[in-house]
């Protein structure tokens, strides 16, 4: 038959991508009230799966109840999985949203209706492995007691300041240090360092308390501290996570080169089989679609 359109979730059922339309009085156009999710879902032996499905929907209801909407984490799942379906996805990245919609221009969000939709898109390209170099940002990372680390879309504007600085200085991503010389995170990943065969995951407050990060701290015993700058670009091995970057070796900080980063290589393998089903501890991480 013919190819079914792409179809999006959108307020409780699935529609037609070019039907939905937002109002240009979005509230969260003008005021970044909104949060959302990147998920990855992946081809496995036992068809496509959603990679710690539950764990990315508790993180998006915590964003959500802080910005007064009602957030249910089982309806949001089924959207997931919905919407995956209609649109025959099984190496996907999956986008979903909840934001405050059309209304006045106040900074109250009472008086906005809440939507949530979710996008789905085919992903063919597996990064997992793909080398980056990254500036050290002059941009301060939103400190935790500002705005806590959670994906609400208004606290991107940071990370996009942070990337344009970096990429116009030929880098490929950012890191952020904090006042005392600690390392936080990058704009949309977590760092780690390895020394010695030892790996270490950037603890901070002000980061993102990433899935990625746990997962791999939970499939290597990582220990978790925080680290300065220094410390950083004195380990053998420096590399970043997160679902959309999967686990990606840093090839240069600034001037420090990093050679061949083995221990990232053969951790971005570990990483590539986990997400698709190979690994005995995967099973308790796939939500099959
Ligand atoms: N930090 C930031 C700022 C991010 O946007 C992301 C991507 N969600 C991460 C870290 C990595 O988090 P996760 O592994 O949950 O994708």
């Amino acid at each position: 038959g013919p190819a079914a359109r792409p179809q999006l979730w959108f307020d409780g059922a699935l529609a037609d991508v070019e039907t939905l339309q937002a109002d240009l009085t979005t509230h969260a156009m003008h005021y970044g009230s909104g949060v959302f999710e990147g998920i990855r879902a992946y081809a496995t032996a036992d068809g496509a799966a959603v990679f710690r499905l539950p764990e990315h929907m508790e993180r998006m209801r915590r964003g959500a109840v802080l910005l007064g909407m009602d957030f249910d984490v089982d309806a949001a799942i089924e959207a997931v999985l919905a919407t995956l379906r209609a649109n025959r996805h099984r190496d996907a990245y999956i986008r979903p949203l909840a934001w405050f919609g059309a209304g006045g221009f106040g900074l109250d969000v009472e008086g906005h209706p809440q939507h949530m939709m979710v996008s789905t898109t085919a992903t063919r390209v597996h990064l997992c492995g793909a080398r980056a170099t990254v500036g050290v940002s002059s941009w301060r990372r939103n400190p935790a007691d500002s705005l806590p680390p959670l994906k609400l879309c208004g606290a991107y504007v940071n990370s996009i300041l942070a990337k344009r600085e970096s990429k116009a200085r030929g880098f490929d991503e950012a890191l952020f240090v904090d006042r005392d010389g600690y390392v936080v995170e990058c704009t949309g990943a977590n760092l780690f360092a390895v020394s010695g065969g030892r790996v270490t995951a950037v603890e901070h407050r002000d980061a993102l308390p990433g899935i990625t990060r746990d997962t791999l701290i939970a499939l290597t015993g990582a220990e978790v501290r925080p680290l300065t700058l220094e410390e950083l670009l004195a380990a053998d091995e420096v590399f970043a996570c997160g679902t959309a970057a999967e686990l990606a070796p840093i090839a240069r900080i600034e001037d420090r080169g990093y050679g061949d980063n083995p221990v990232s290589r053969e951790l971005a393998a570990l990483y590539g089989r986990v997400i698709r089903g190979h690994e005995s501890a995967s099973a308790a991480w796939l939500t099959p679609v």
